[in-house]
């Protein structure tokens, strides 16, 4: 069983996202973090990843559930409407991880501008992100 991010019309395996703190919503205009006022793909995919890595950033217990003896997933996204449970504030409006220095690795596999985050945002009813945001258009 894979772990990362994948779309839940897929294995719905993974899902996931790049939101900012709080501290960064602060700190950072949404024209410039497009996360920041968005939040879909944390509500769109499956984020799983292996059971232990929960245990090595610290997450509560609450924010997780075990999938497999292996895999475990953020609690709420092993759902139809998937919606991380870490995940604070409204999609499309302002919000933050609760948990970002603690997210698991599946979910920096979104990037502003990829696919995925294109996919979650046309789920979601958000429009395209500028330009800018294009991955062909980001320095590496
Ligand atoms: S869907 Fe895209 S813009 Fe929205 S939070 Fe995820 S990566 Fe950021
Ligand atoms: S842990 Fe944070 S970044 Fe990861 S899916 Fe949940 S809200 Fe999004």
């Amino acid at each position: 069983m894979p772990m990362g991010v994948d779309p839940i019309e897929q294995q719905r395996e993974a899902g996931p996202r790049v939101v900012a703190s709080g501290a960064e919503v602060a700190a950072s205009a949404a024209d410039d973090n497009p996360c920041v006022s968005c939040g879909a793909c944390c509500a769109t995919y499956r984020v799983s990843f292996y059971w232990a890595e929960a245990e090595v950033l610290g997450l509560p217990a609450s924010l997780f559930e075990q999938l497999t003896p292996f895999y475990a997933c953020m609690a709420g996204t092993n759902q139809p409407r998937s919606r991380c449970h870490a995940l604070v504030g409204e999609i499309g409006g302002v919000v933050a991880c609760s948990v970002y220095a603690q997210r698991p690795a599946a979910c920096h596999e979104v990037l502003a501008g990829d696919d995925k985050c294109v996919a979650a945002r046309q789920r979601h009813g958000l429009p395209l992100l500028p330009p800018r945001f294009a991955l062909a258009e980001r320095p590496l």
